[in-house]
Formats: structure tokens, C-alpha cells, sequence
């Protein structure tokens, strides 16, 4: 597969056309920001560890039966995948007060809610990304009703499989934000990546963070967490 010009670059991530129409390269950076763009830096090694660990879950998720863009590992760095349009939506599953949850709600972090919450905002950095719901959606034209049925679906499915295989390895998964994105015969995959940006993970014993916030919130130890869960998911050192 050969590698053709640069197709975009985003904040985590640059895509590469390729000389293949339905498929891209994504090269995964160690570039880190938060708070729309406001709070930037870098972290290092984690362009390895969020590409490593977005594919090995992505593999165990088509393996359930949740189809996704993944194709073939290149690099520490680099993922052949398939390429999608993708639907403007940051679809969250929480399973755990957090984040702008808590801040929004007015409610404290680390309450288990007795089942997973949805919620979708509209994929703009120009807006901020907001909330919005499925009503919404449609009526902007982001999604059809039977894509956010299949979206809906899916999310769940990826929680359910995700929230147990983390579990297995010592980690609580609070929450997470997924991307998908539709191929040309219109089906929906999972696409973008799964990692520590894009997920919460608490150690299941002591409860610390596992995950960017760590980076958001100067937590520190931020280089060393990216490593543990690295070391949890691959059995390898960092
Ligand atoms: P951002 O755009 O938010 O800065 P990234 O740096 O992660 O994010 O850039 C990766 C971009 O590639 C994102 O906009 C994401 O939606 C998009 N993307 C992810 N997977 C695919 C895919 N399979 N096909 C096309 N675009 C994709
Ligand atoms: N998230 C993400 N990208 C975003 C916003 C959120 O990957 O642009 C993830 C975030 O890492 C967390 C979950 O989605 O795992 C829920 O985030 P929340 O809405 O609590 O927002 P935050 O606290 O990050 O502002």
C-alpha cells in the first residue's frame, strides 16, 4: 500500500491518501489538547500507545460483531484503514458520573448509574461541539433515523464488550466518545480511534485516573498512565 499526499491534519492524528480510493492512513502524533484546542502539549509516546491499543480493540469489536474501519496495523504509529465519511456526531456512553456530566448536572464525580447514558453533540470546533440530541440530528441532517438507531446500537454494543474487557484487566470504564462514519455502500462503521483521549479508565482498586485526564487536569504521572494501560491491554512494556 502506498503512502500519497497528506489528506488532513488534525489535532491527535494526520490521514494520508493512499493509492487505494477506499482506503487511508492514519499516523497518530504525540500532540495532546484539550478544552477545544485551548490547553495544547505533548505526550510522549502516546501516538504508540492510542494507536497499539485503538486496533487491538477494534479487532476484539469486529470479533463481536461490530463492524469497523480498522484494516491492517503498519507501524507503531501508522493504521491502513478504511475511509469513511464521517458522521459529524461525538457519540458518548457513560457509565459513571464524570466529567461534563458532573459539571453539567451538578452532581460529583464516580456515581454508577444503574444503566449506561447516551448522548450525542454535534462534531464543529467552530460551535464548540454542542449537545444535542437525536431530534436535532435529524432535523440537521447529520443522520438518517435508521443510522441513529444503528449508532445507538453500536455504542452500546462497544460499551458492553469494552466495559468487561477492561474490567478483566483491573480497569473501570466511566465513559467514552466514539466516532463513526459510513462507507460507500452507506453501512456504518466504527471509526476514529479508542484510547486514553477518547475513554476514562479508573484503576478498579484505587480508582486513579488512567486516561487524559490526567493532562487536562495537571495531574501529572501523565506519560506513566498512557504506559499502564498500554502494559494492561498488550502485556508489553511501553
Ligand atoms: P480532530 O479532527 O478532532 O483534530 P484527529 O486529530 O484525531 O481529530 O484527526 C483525525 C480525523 O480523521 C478526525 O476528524 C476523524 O473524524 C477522521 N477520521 C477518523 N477515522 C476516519 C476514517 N476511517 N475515514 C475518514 N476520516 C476518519
Ligand atoms: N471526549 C473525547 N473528545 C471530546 C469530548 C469528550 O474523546 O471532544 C471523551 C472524553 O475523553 C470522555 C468522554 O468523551 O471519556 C466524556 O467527556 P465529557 O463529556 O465528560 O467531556 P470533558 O470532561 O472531556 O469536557
Amino acid at each position: 500500500m502506498e503512502k500519497r499526499q497528506q489528506l488532513y491534519e488534525g489535532k491527535a492524528k494526520k490521514v494520508f491518501l493512499t493509492d487505494s480510493e477506499d482506503l487511508l492512513i492514519v499516523s497518530y502524533k504525540d500532540d495532546a489538547t484539550a478544552f477545544n484546542g485551548l490547553k495544547k502539549g505533548q505526550i510522549a509516546g502516546k501516538g504508540i500507545v492510542n494507536n497499539r491499543m485503538s486496533n487491538m480493540l477494534m479487532q476484539l469489536l469486529e470479533k463481536e460483531g461490530v463492524p469497523t474501519h480498522f484494516v491492517k496495523e503498519l507501524s507503531e504509529r501508522e493504521t491502513l484503514v478504511k475511509k469513511v465519511k464521517i458522521v459529524p456526531l461525538e457519540v458518548i456512553v457513560r457509565n459513571v458520573s464524570a466529567g461534563s456530566f458532573a459539571k453539567r448536572y451538578g452532581v460529583e464525580e464516580g456515581i454508577p448509574f444503574d444503566k449506561p447514558t447516551i448522548e450525542f453533540s454535534y462534531k464543529c470546533d467552530e460551535l464548540g461541539d454542542p449537545l444535542i440530541n437525536s431530534y436535532h440530528a435529524l432535523a440537521l441532517k447529520l443522520a438518517t433515523e435508521k443510522e441513529i438507531e444503528t449508532i445507538k446500537k453500536y455504542a452500546f454494543k462497544v460499551n458492553d464488550v469494552l466495559k468487561a474487557y477492561f474490567l478483566e484487566l483491573g480497569v473501570r470504564l466511566i465513559d467514552f466518545k466514539l466516532e463513526f462514519g459510513r462507507l460507500n455502500d452507506g453501512s456504518i462503521v466504527l471509526a476514529d480511534e479508542i484510547s486514553p483521549d477518547t475513554c476514562r479508565f479508573w484503576d478498579a482498586k484505587t480508582n486513579e485516573k488512567l486516561d487524559k485526564d490526567r493532562f487536562r487536569r495537571d495531574l501529572g504521572g501523565v506519560e506513566e498512565a498512557y504506559a499502564e494501560m498500554f502494559k494492561r491491554v498488550t502485556g508489553e512494556k511501553a
